[in-house]
């Protein structure tokens, strides 16, 4: 069983091609027990086919893969023992309760996680005599997480945990999620929601078109960021102190101005601004979010679609 800080997800070189498509390009990815690591990535970028060879449901063309010490690809047996995986549409029998489901489940492993303890995890105490085709979208997502947990898995990747959430069930996701790791388990998520990455991830990686562009914590890479925004209220024909003229750019009647050194920047802005009479309105001075990193360096398109 792989130790605290052991690799429970190594990656050498992977590669997948699909005829003349290369989805995958030689990434080297280390995912450590006990961690939330998201993977991250515009459509097409190769996060299903790097999660799916992972899984050990897709061949790899060529490269090195080691998931909890297994080669997905030779042990794909073993490793179902001790994963769990949460895709994005689970088809549940709808006239079974929660419990029922989850003990199904449970009947298929040989040290299943107990019923209860999957319920609370999950959430869904209230729910447990309920039946599936009454249970809320959001509810049905945390059965699936459920259903994942059965086995009491090590890892378990979860894709795309809260597509279709409002607002208040995200955040009741994200408290699971962050349950999952207090519990020690390892999990894989894939997201299209930044914040919900910079929210529980404790490192991210970034592929575009088939490569990792970065791998780090989430505040990291945003502490990495030189930038800072500086934003406030405008017309397209104020006459801005000339040190920042050049940096600015309008859009919907405000300012906007990249800034490596905001204190100078602001000091010469409100300077213009006292003397010039001018009233910054909304002004605000903010840190670039992992959005901001994640643009910047997918260059806001880095899928390989349409390469087929
Ligand atoms: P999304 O965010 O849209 O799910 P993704 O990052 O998961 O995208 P993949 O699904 O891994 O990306 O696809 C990577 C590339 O491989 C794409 O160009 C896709 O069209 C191609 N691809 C994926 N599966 C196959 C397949 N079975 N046969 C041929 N090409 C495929």
């Amino acid at each position: 069983m792989p130790r605290v800080g052991e690799a429970v997800i190594e990656t050498r070189g992977l590669r997948k091609r699909y005829g003349d498509v290369e989805a995958v390009r030689g990434i080297d990815l280390r995912v450590e027990r006990g961690e939330v690591f998201a993977l991250l990535g515009p459509n097409g970028a190769g996060k299903t086919t790097t999660v799916e060879i992972l899984e050990g449901h897709r061949t790899r063309s060529g490269g090195e893969a080691r998931v909890l010490g297994f080669d997905p690809e030779r042990n794909a047996v073993a490793l179902r023992e001790r994963t769990g995986i949460v895709l994005q549409h689970t088809g549940l029998e709808p006239y079974l309760t929660v419990a029922e489901t989850i003990d199904l489940f449970r009947g298929y492993y040989p040290r299943p996680l107990p019923l209860d303890e999957a319920l609370a995890v999950t959430g869904l105490e209230a729910e447990r005599d309920r039946r599936v085709r009454r249970l809320s979208g959001g509810q049905q997502r945390r059965l699936d997480v459920a259903v994942g947990l059965a086995g009491d898995p090590e890892l378990l990747f979860l894709d795309e945990p809260t597509t279709g959430f409002d607002p208040s069930a995200r955040r009741g996701a994200w408290a699971m999620i962050r349950g999952l790791r207090a519990l020690g388990k390892t999990v894989l998520l894939t997201t299209h929601y930044l914040d919900e990455a910079q929210a529980l991830a404790d490192r991210v990686a970034i592929m575009a078109r088939g490569e990792i562009v970065t791998v780090d914590a989430p505040a990291r890479l945003v502490a990495a960021e030189d930038a800072s925004l500086i934003r406030f209220r405008a017309p397209e024909d104020a006459a801005l102190p000339a040190a920042l003229a050049p940096r600015a750019t309008h859009a919907d009647g405000y300012v906007e101005l990249r800034s490596p050194d905001p204190v100078r920047d602001l000091n010469a802005l409100t300077g213009w601004a006292l003397a010039g009479g001018a009233a910054l309105a909304e002004l605000t001075v903010s840190r670039p979010s992992l959005e901001d990193v994640y643009l910047r360096l997918t260059g806001g398109d880095g899928g390989a679609e349409g390469e087929a």
